[in-house]
């Protein structure tokens, strides 16, 4: 989906829609089964304060649910989102660099005619992904943990068991 920032936040309009992650070619890689959705909504609006420039903003709310894979068993952990941004649209790179400086508790955006909205919802959930993510107890037991999984490639029937060794020892 694509806005034009500026209009956006003059006319103060109000976007909502759903993200369905699968169909992300961006957040799909990242994730597991069945992926998630978020449902977002965005509004925009112009800030007046007296005696200084008007300022243009972007709110961003996130709700809902990623799956990623769990480091240990692989299978899908539910990660959940509940977000809210704020960005002060500004009219090109060298005021972003500038203001982006003492932004805390916002970012700064460059407005643009065709501003990719998708874009940015999509990088914020790409950043509220966890760096690793596992379930505190894994729905089925791990392999090679159960020792069924002995399979044929692990490469070690050949290997003589030490205790053989004890126990010749012990008939001599
Ligand atoms: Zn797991």
């Amino acid at each position: 989906m694509v806005i034009d920032s500026f209009a956006f936040t003059r006319k103060a309009e109000q976007l909502e829609g759903q993200l369905v992650l699968e169909h992300s070619e961006r957040l799909v890689d990242q994730l597991a089964e069945p992926f998630g959705e978020v449902s977002w909504q965005v509004r925009g609006y112009r800030d007046e304060p007296v005696g200084r420039p008007a300022q243009e903003w972007i709110e961003l709310q996130l709700r809902g649910s990623s799956f990623v894979p769990c480091v240990r068993c692989l299978k899908a952990v539910e990660h959940p989102i509940a977000e809210e941004f704020r960005y002060l649209l500004v009219a090109n790179e060298a005021q972003a660099a500038e203001l982006d400086e003492q932004a805390e508790d916002h970012d700064v955006l460059v407005a643009s005619e065709h501003f990719a909205l998708t874009e940015l919802i999509e990088d914020e959930i790409l950043m509220n992904l966890p760096p690793l993510a596992m379930h505190e107890r894994c729905p089925q037991p791990l392999p090679g943990s159960s020792g069924e999984e002995n399979g044929p490639d692990s490469g070690e029937e050949v290997r003589p068991n030490p205790f053989a060794v004890l126990t010749k020892l012990k008939v001599l």
